[in-house]
């Protein structure tokens, strides 16, 4: 794809969209591309919609533009959704349908071709973030803009930790911190910090986790009493599925917590065996070989009972594999 510059031409009405329940990627991703254009378009209407992002996420610069609330439908020469397909933009789906123009940035497996009438995708990136900084120009990026993309690479990578951190991303985050931004501070207080409420719930979903398959998998959830009751929302719950990930021999965790009556959101996360991005496209939803997500609706076990089967039978295939190795 060209740099966004020349992909948008003279078009001058903007929006921006992630995708709903905005994790790090997805924040900073949309907040990078805002902060961009704001700069090199002064005189174009470019707004920015997302959920509200957590409180950790208030360091990035202008953070306060976000359009949360969709009340009116306003019309857009073209609309630039990132970090997910059309699928997951909520309420800001009218802008996409209106726009003129599409574009789609995104880095899912399960969206490998892209919805955008423009289409920027590439699995192999460790983040959306990775790719709105490629489609920048270098000499244009400023400390808040850098600021914003690394919070969103450090997010998808868990702190470059992951497998989809790549030299590339490691090249990008190097040009990022000669920005100068405080790195440490970032990493500490946008990824590893938590409330005491989000440790409590986190305690409590890891008392009452169950293994199964020999210790090779493992489960949790959470329903709208307990959320209530620990006075947390789904934003608080981020990382509780990679935590129960640590644990030793688990292979594939799965996390859920209730949306509403019979319905719950689950997290996948897998060590390597598993592709979890499979099993949640399985149930409508998707994401990464290593960490994906759906929406089920049924009881907590139905839901269980139904993500186990399709485990198992991952991992009963990759143990007849190393058997005929
Ligand atoms: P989560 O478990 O919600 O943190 O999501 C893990 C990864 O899967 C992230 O990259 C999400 O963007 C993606 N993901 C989560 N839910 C869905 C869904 N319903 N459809 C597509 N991708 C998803
Ligand atoms: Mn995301
Ligand atoms: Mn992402």
């Amino acid at each position: 794809m060209k740099k966004i510059l020349e992909e948008l031409g003279s078009r001058d009405r903007i929006a921006i969209c992630g995708h709903e329940r905005p994790d790090g990627d997805c924040v900073g991703a949309c907040m990078g591309m805002y902060l961009y254009l704001k700069k090199m378009l002064p005189e174009a209407a470019v707004d920015v919609y997302l959920e509200q992002p957590a409180d950790i996420f208030n360091c990035i610069d202008q953070i306060g533009s976000i359009r949360t609330a969709y009340e009116a439908c306003a019309l857009y020469d073209v609309c630039i959704v990132i970090d997910t397909n059309a699928d997951r933009i909520g309420v800001a789906g009218c802008c996409y349908e209106t726009a003129a123009k599409t574009i789609n940035i995104d880095h899912h497996i399960s969206n490998p071709k892209g919805c955008g009438t423009v289409n920027y995708i590439n699995p192999k990136a460790s983040s959306a973030s990775e790719l709105v900084y490629e489609l920048l120009e270098e000499e244009q990026i400023d400390e808040p803009i850098a600021m914003a993309l690394y919070i969103g690479i450090i997010h998808d990578t868990g702190v470059f930790k992951y497998s989809n951190t790549t030299p590339h991303t490691m090249e990008i985050a190097a040009r990022l911190i000669g920005y100068g931004f405080d790195f440490t501070k970032l990493i500490d207080e946008t990824f590893y910090e938590k409330s005491y409420l989000q440790n409590q719930i986190l305690g409590r979903a890891l008392l009452e986790s169950v293994l199964f398959m020999d210790g090779r998998c493992i489960v949790s959830g959470v329903d709208r009493k307990t959320m209530d009751f620990y006075n947390v929302e789904p934003k608080d719950l981020d990382g509780i599925s990679s935590q129960l990930l640590t644990i030793r021999g688990v292979e594939c965790a799965m996390f859920l917590y209730q949306t509403g009556q019979q319905e719950y959101k689950v997290s996948l996360r897998s060590s390597e065996k598993v592709d979890v991005a499979a099993v949640a496209s399985f149930f409508g939803g998707g994401g990464h070989r290593r960490a994906a997500g759906c929406t089920m609706r049924g009881t907590y076990h139905d839901c269980i009972n139904n993500l186990s089967l399709y485990i198992e039978r991952q991992l009963r295939g990759a143990a007849r594999e190393t058997e005929c190795v």
